[in-house]
């Protein structure tokens, strides 16, 4: 009943879950689901892992929050640690992916500000982006249908055709103070051409602007690497993170070097951003990422889901191509998704859609080889009956 209570933002699952252990989840009738969607790129290490868990303990006996007027070691740790993981040199803590690519919006802006005359704030985005949904993130969102009822958005903003080095070129100007693009797009899963990012951080030199990577999605771990540029060989000037940053826990940062270092007092702030408790949680989860061989494993296990859907492949003909990188896949069809994906659910599969013909598959990083396997066991299952 107080379901209607709720706004009614989603189209959800008729289920209720209450219990999730490694990439398994369970409903409120105790009905096991295997979980190849990870809370949407967000669970890395699955459900409840032990590390997770031990750091929300002890952190949450500790010190919980105290906001941004203080001091407090997780908080110092955590951007010590990516820092050190990284290529950049300062990080601005908030607590989602939208919010990440606010601060970085903010900062393009002041650097045109800082850099340029006052003509100098255009933000160059990509078609079929997704930035996230507050209004900044909307406006610099290459995808229609989410920013149609929001009008007027943000000014300054100019779309290209990704993986359009020509269009790039065209765009970019004196005018531009920031090129934002997502090294490999998670809601369509398309990869960006290692060249097209070659060429737009080419550009960014040229006139002055800054590169952004929307690391969101592909960040952590995602693609095999920490950092998806690191996957790609191109640095850009600042990385916006979130989803698997806190392995389930809200938590976001944004990565700048040193000529994007530029916030001063006043400029930015989030009231929780870089509590104590959630930068525990993300310490917890980079250590068990980067100590415990979980992103080596990456790599062996995209080719583990590419074997396995290049036989189904051979098997139904309405299965195009498996394409994306390290554990975010897109599983191409040529019919629509939405039955695969229900029927998958009733046999205890979690999938998720990405666009009408194709199935993402993002489970946790340490999902082992067996449940890969019985995962796939499954989807071989809901195509026999189609
Ligand atoms: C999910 C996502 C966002 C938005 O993150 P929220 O935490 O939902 O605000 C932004 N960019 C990318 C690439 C994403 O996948």
């Amino acid at each position: 009943m107080g379901k209607k209570n709720l706004m009614n933002s989603y189209t959800k699952f008729n289920v209720n879950f209450e219990k999730g252990i490694g990439t398994r989840v369970y409903d409120s009738e105790g009905k096991e689901y295997l979980d190849f969607i990870a809370g949407l790129a967000v669970n890395c290490l699955g459900h409840c892992h032990p590390a997770i868990v031990k750091a929300l303990d002890e952190q949450s006996k500790k010190l919980i929050h105290v906001s941004n007027l203080y001091w407090t070691s997780p908080q110092i740790e955590l951007a010590e640690k990516l820092v050190a993981l990284s290529d950049h040199d300062t990080v601005f803590f908030c607590n989602s992916g939208s919010e990440a690519n606010e601060a970085a919006i903010k900062i393009a802006r002041k650097y045109g500000k800082l850099t340029g005359d006052m003509e100098k704030y255009e933000i160059i985005t990509m078609e079929n982006s997704f930035h996230g949904r507050t209004l900044g993130a909307l406006a610099i969102m290459g995808q229609k249908k989410y920013k149609k009822d929001f009008m007027p958005l943000m000014e300054g903003v100019k779309s290209v055709k990704f993986n359009d080095i020509g269009d790039l070129k065209e765009k970019v100007s004196e005018k531009t103070c920031g090129v934002i693009i997502e090294p490999m797009q998670g809601r369509c899963i398309k990869i960006a051409h290692i060249e097209f990012l070659m060429e737009a951080k080419k550009l960014c030199e040229e006139y002055n602007a800054l590169l952004i990577f929307d690391e969101v999605q592909c960040g952590i771990g995602r693609t095999g690497d920490l950092f998806a540029y690191k996957s790609f060989g191109v640095i850009p000037d600042v990385v916006c993170l979130a989803k698997g940053l806190g392995g389930g826990f809200p938590i976001g940062a944004v990565l700048a070097n040193e000529k994007s270092s530029i916030f001063k007092p006043g400029d930015h702030g989030s009231t929780f951003g870089g509590n104590p408790l959630g930068c525990a949680v993300s310490l917890a989860v980079l250590k068990e990422l980067t100590e415990n061989k979980v992103l080596e494993g990456v790599k062996k296990k995209e080719a583990i889901f590419k074997e396995g859907i290049e036989k189904l492949a051979a098997k139904y003909n309405f299965i195009k191509k498996i394409g994306g990188k390290g554990l975010i896949l897109g599983l191409h069809l040529n019919i629509n998704n939405n039955m695969v994906i229900i029927r998958a659910f009733e046999k205890g599969l979690l999938l998720i859609g990405a666009g009408n013909n194709v199935i993402k598959i993002a489970p946790p990083l340490n999902i082992t080889e067996d449940e890969i396997n019985k995962g796939l066991k499954i989807l071989e299952e809901v195509f026999q009956e189609l």
